[in-house]
Parts: structure tokens; sequence; C-alpha cells
């Protein structure tokens, strides 16, 4: 009776999902996530992945992955706090640590279930979250996994932050409360203001949550957002993923000592969950040297990131308010927006849409991602593609 329940349920939703044009289709990809992928035996300018630095396929990356398997294994065979901590895994945290500037770092195996872990081990039913309405899911999920009241503010705008933050502390119904941002948000690639963020939090005694994911070796020398406005010692969690820039996987908390030491002793996957693999965990201190070393690696994916935008404003497009190299290219409508993706796609061009609810109704939007490793060309051809479809659907 009950799988027949369960059936019923999924034939149901999967319905209304695929009804709604809210069910993925996932593309493959053959061989390695690159500036060019290949899908279905075609070639793709590929605009859709976090690799913003090239490092996923960087030979020195590889043979650290390679070196690291057949020193270590496959697997890292335990839990952190069983016998599963490698001397690459404190290597690693040693790394970040001096890269982010603080006192401790703790390493989880993704940067999803690092917020998860974080948030539900500081927080519970006594206290609140402000929280940035276009927070990562992630985040979100992390907040309802703590039980604290979540208290959502209008992304980015100080006045609403202010408002609750000074609603909340006044109600005396709350222990601790949080304030939390993405440094970078993914979907605009706009940066958060975090130096009103921390004024706010220090008039409200705040704890203060940063998610760099997306601003981690893109901006502050590599360092992230928080280095970047120079506020390394005010913000109480630096979070960080070794999936996007660092170009490999797994996430981190870098703070206080007593942070991460608590985090290290309560939080859930750090307690329950297998390490990173060494496989993983090499390339990735190979990556954070790599970052600190060369520069012009950065420069690059900026150049890129301008090459895109100016190009595709100088056609009439609308990028929105970026501040980064994520290039969001806003078309509006959502079906118009699926189908521009769709005529990118069918002349070589792989840049997602993203439409509702991802994004506010109406503002659907191609998102692009240039990497360090994307050449002139790849942009020029990415440009008269955008300029053909632009055309084709009467948008420029
Ligand atoms: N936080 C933010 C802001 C993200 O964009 C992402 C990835 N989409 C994550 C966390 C999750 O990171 P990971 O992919 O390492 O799990």
């Amino acid at each position: 009776m009950s799988s027949k329940q369960l059936e019923q349920f999924l034939t149901e939703n999967l319905a209304e999902l695929k009804s709604k044009g809210l069910y993925n289709v996932i593309d493959t990809i053959q061989g390695a996530n690159a500036p060019i992928i290949t899908i279905s035996g075609k070639e793709f300018i590929n605009l859709s992945s976090n690799n913003y630095l090239g490092l996923a396929t960087d030979p020195r990356l590889i043979e650290a992955a390679v070196q690291a398997a057949k020193t270590y294994g496959a697997g890292a065979g335990a839990v952190r706090t069983i016998n599963g901590t490698l001397d690459i895994h404190i290597q690693l945290e040693e790394k970040l640590k001096a890269f982010k500037q603080t006192e401790a770092v703790v390493v989880y195996q993704s940067g999803f279930n690092c917020n998860m872990a974080a948030i539900s081990a500081v927080m519970d039913q006594s206290d609140a979250i402000l929280s940035d309405e276009l927070n990562h899911a992630s985040i979100i999920e992390g907040c309802r996994l703590s039980k604290a009241k979540i208290l959502r503010y209008y992304h980015s705008d100080m006045d609403d932050l202010s408002a609750k933050a000074k609603a909340a502390r006044e109600s005396g119904l709350y222990k601790k409360i949080m304030v939390i941002t993405d440094g970078v948000f993914s979907m605009d690639g706009d940066i958060a203001k975090l130096p009103e963020i921390i004024e706010i939090a220090a008039r409200y005694d705040l704890i203060t949550y940063v998610d760099d994911a997306h601003g981690s070796g893109v901006l502050g020398k590599g360092a992230g957002t928080v280095k970047h406005f120079g506020l390394s010692d005010q913000v109480d969690f630096q979070i960080g993923t070794l999936s996007k820039a660092i170009g490999v996987v797994g996430g981190y908390v870098a703070g206080k000592r007593d942070l991460i030491d608590w985090l290290k002793a309560r939080s859930k996957p750090f307690l329950f969950s297998t390490a990173l693999p060494p496989a993983a965990v090499s390339p990735a201190i190979a990556a954070i040297d790599i970052i600190r070393d060369t520069p012009s690696l950065m420069d690059r994916l900026w150049e890129n990131g301008n090459v895109l935008k100016k190009g595709l404003t100088e056609l009439g497009f609308d990028t929105g308010k970026s501040e980064t190299p994520i290039t969001p290219c806003i078309i509006g409508e959502e079906k118009q927006t699926q189908l521009f993706s769709k005529l990118l796609y069918e002349k070589g061009v792989y840049a997602k849409a993203i439409v509702f609810p991802t994004v506010p109704k109406g503002t659907g939007r191609i998102r692009n991602m240039p990497t360090a490793g994307h050449t002139k060309e790849m942009l020029e051809e990415v440009l008269a593609v955008y300029e053909a479809v632009g055309k084709e659907l009467g948008l420029i």
C-alpha cells in the first residue's frame, strides 16, 4: 500500500514539474569540464562552469591528484574524528588558514554540507538569522536545520537589514542573532555590501557569516570578498568552497580558533561523514599555491569578464548589476529566455537559462561564466552568436 502511495506521489509530482518546465534536463559531458566541452559528440564553448581560473584541468592539480591517490589510496577510509584525518587534511587546513588570514580552518566534503554543518552547529531555536533573500540554497537549508527563526531581508537592502536587525534585537525574543550573506551573488554577479553589513552587525551585536563560494579566487587577491574589503578580522564565519575557483571539491569554514574547535566537536558532517578523498585534498593544496603565486590568472578571468560584459552591452543587451566576471544577460520573460539558451546551444554556445523561481518572475537571464581559460577567439565567437540570436528573436 505504501509503495502504491509513493508511486502515485512520484507520478503526480514529476508530471507537475515537467508541465511547469521545472524538470531539469541533465546534459552529460564527454571528457573534461573545460572552456570547450563535448556533448553528444558536438563541441560547445562552455559558459556554465564555476571553474573560474581553469584549474580543474590544470596539469599540476591532476598530477597532485595522481600522486595523492598513489600515496594515500582512493579514499580517506573513515570520518575525520575516527581515523580519517590524514596529514594532507591538516596541510590543507593550514594552507587555507594562511590564505584566508584567520586563526583556523575546518574542511568539509562540500560547500553545501559546510553551510548545513556550520549554521546548525551554532544556531538553535532560541536564535534568529537575518538572511539575504538571494542567499544560496545550502544556506537556506542550514538555517532551516538549525531551527532558528529565519528573517529574510530584501536583497542587499541595508535599510531593510538594519530595520529587521533592530526589531529582532529590541524584541528580546532571541539569544543569538546572525546575519548571513553570500559574498558574491551567483545569479547577478553583484558583491555583498559587506562594510555596511559589518556596521549594522556591530550596532545590533550580530554574528557575521559570509559564504564566499564565488568570491574566493576571484576577489581580494584570491582570498575573497572579506579580504577585498579589508574586513578579515571582523567576520566570524568565512565559508569557502574548493569546487569553484580552486577547481576540485570540498568546502571550508575559516574563523577564530574556538569557533573551528567547536565545529570539529559538534558539526555533523565532520563527525559522521567520511573525510575528503586524498585525490581531492592534494590538488586543492596545489591550487592555493598557484592562486597565491599567479595573479595573472585572476587578471585573465577579470579581463575575459570585462570583454564579455562590454561586448554584450555594446550589442544592446542588459547585463544587470554584475560587478564580477559572472555576467548575466537579462532576457526577461521565461519562455523567451529558455528559447534564447536553446538557440545559443544550437549555434555551439553552452550557457544556461536561469528563470523563475531561481530568479524573480520576468527577469529570466542567460548566466555567462567566462573563466581564465577562455581565449579571445572563443569570446569573439560567443559575442557573434549572441548577436545572431538576439537579432533572430528581435531583441536587439
Ligand atoms: N554556496 C554558494 C553561494 C554556492 O553557489 C554553492 C554552489 N553552487 C555552494 C555554496 C555549494 O558549494 P559546493 O558546490 O562546493 O557544494
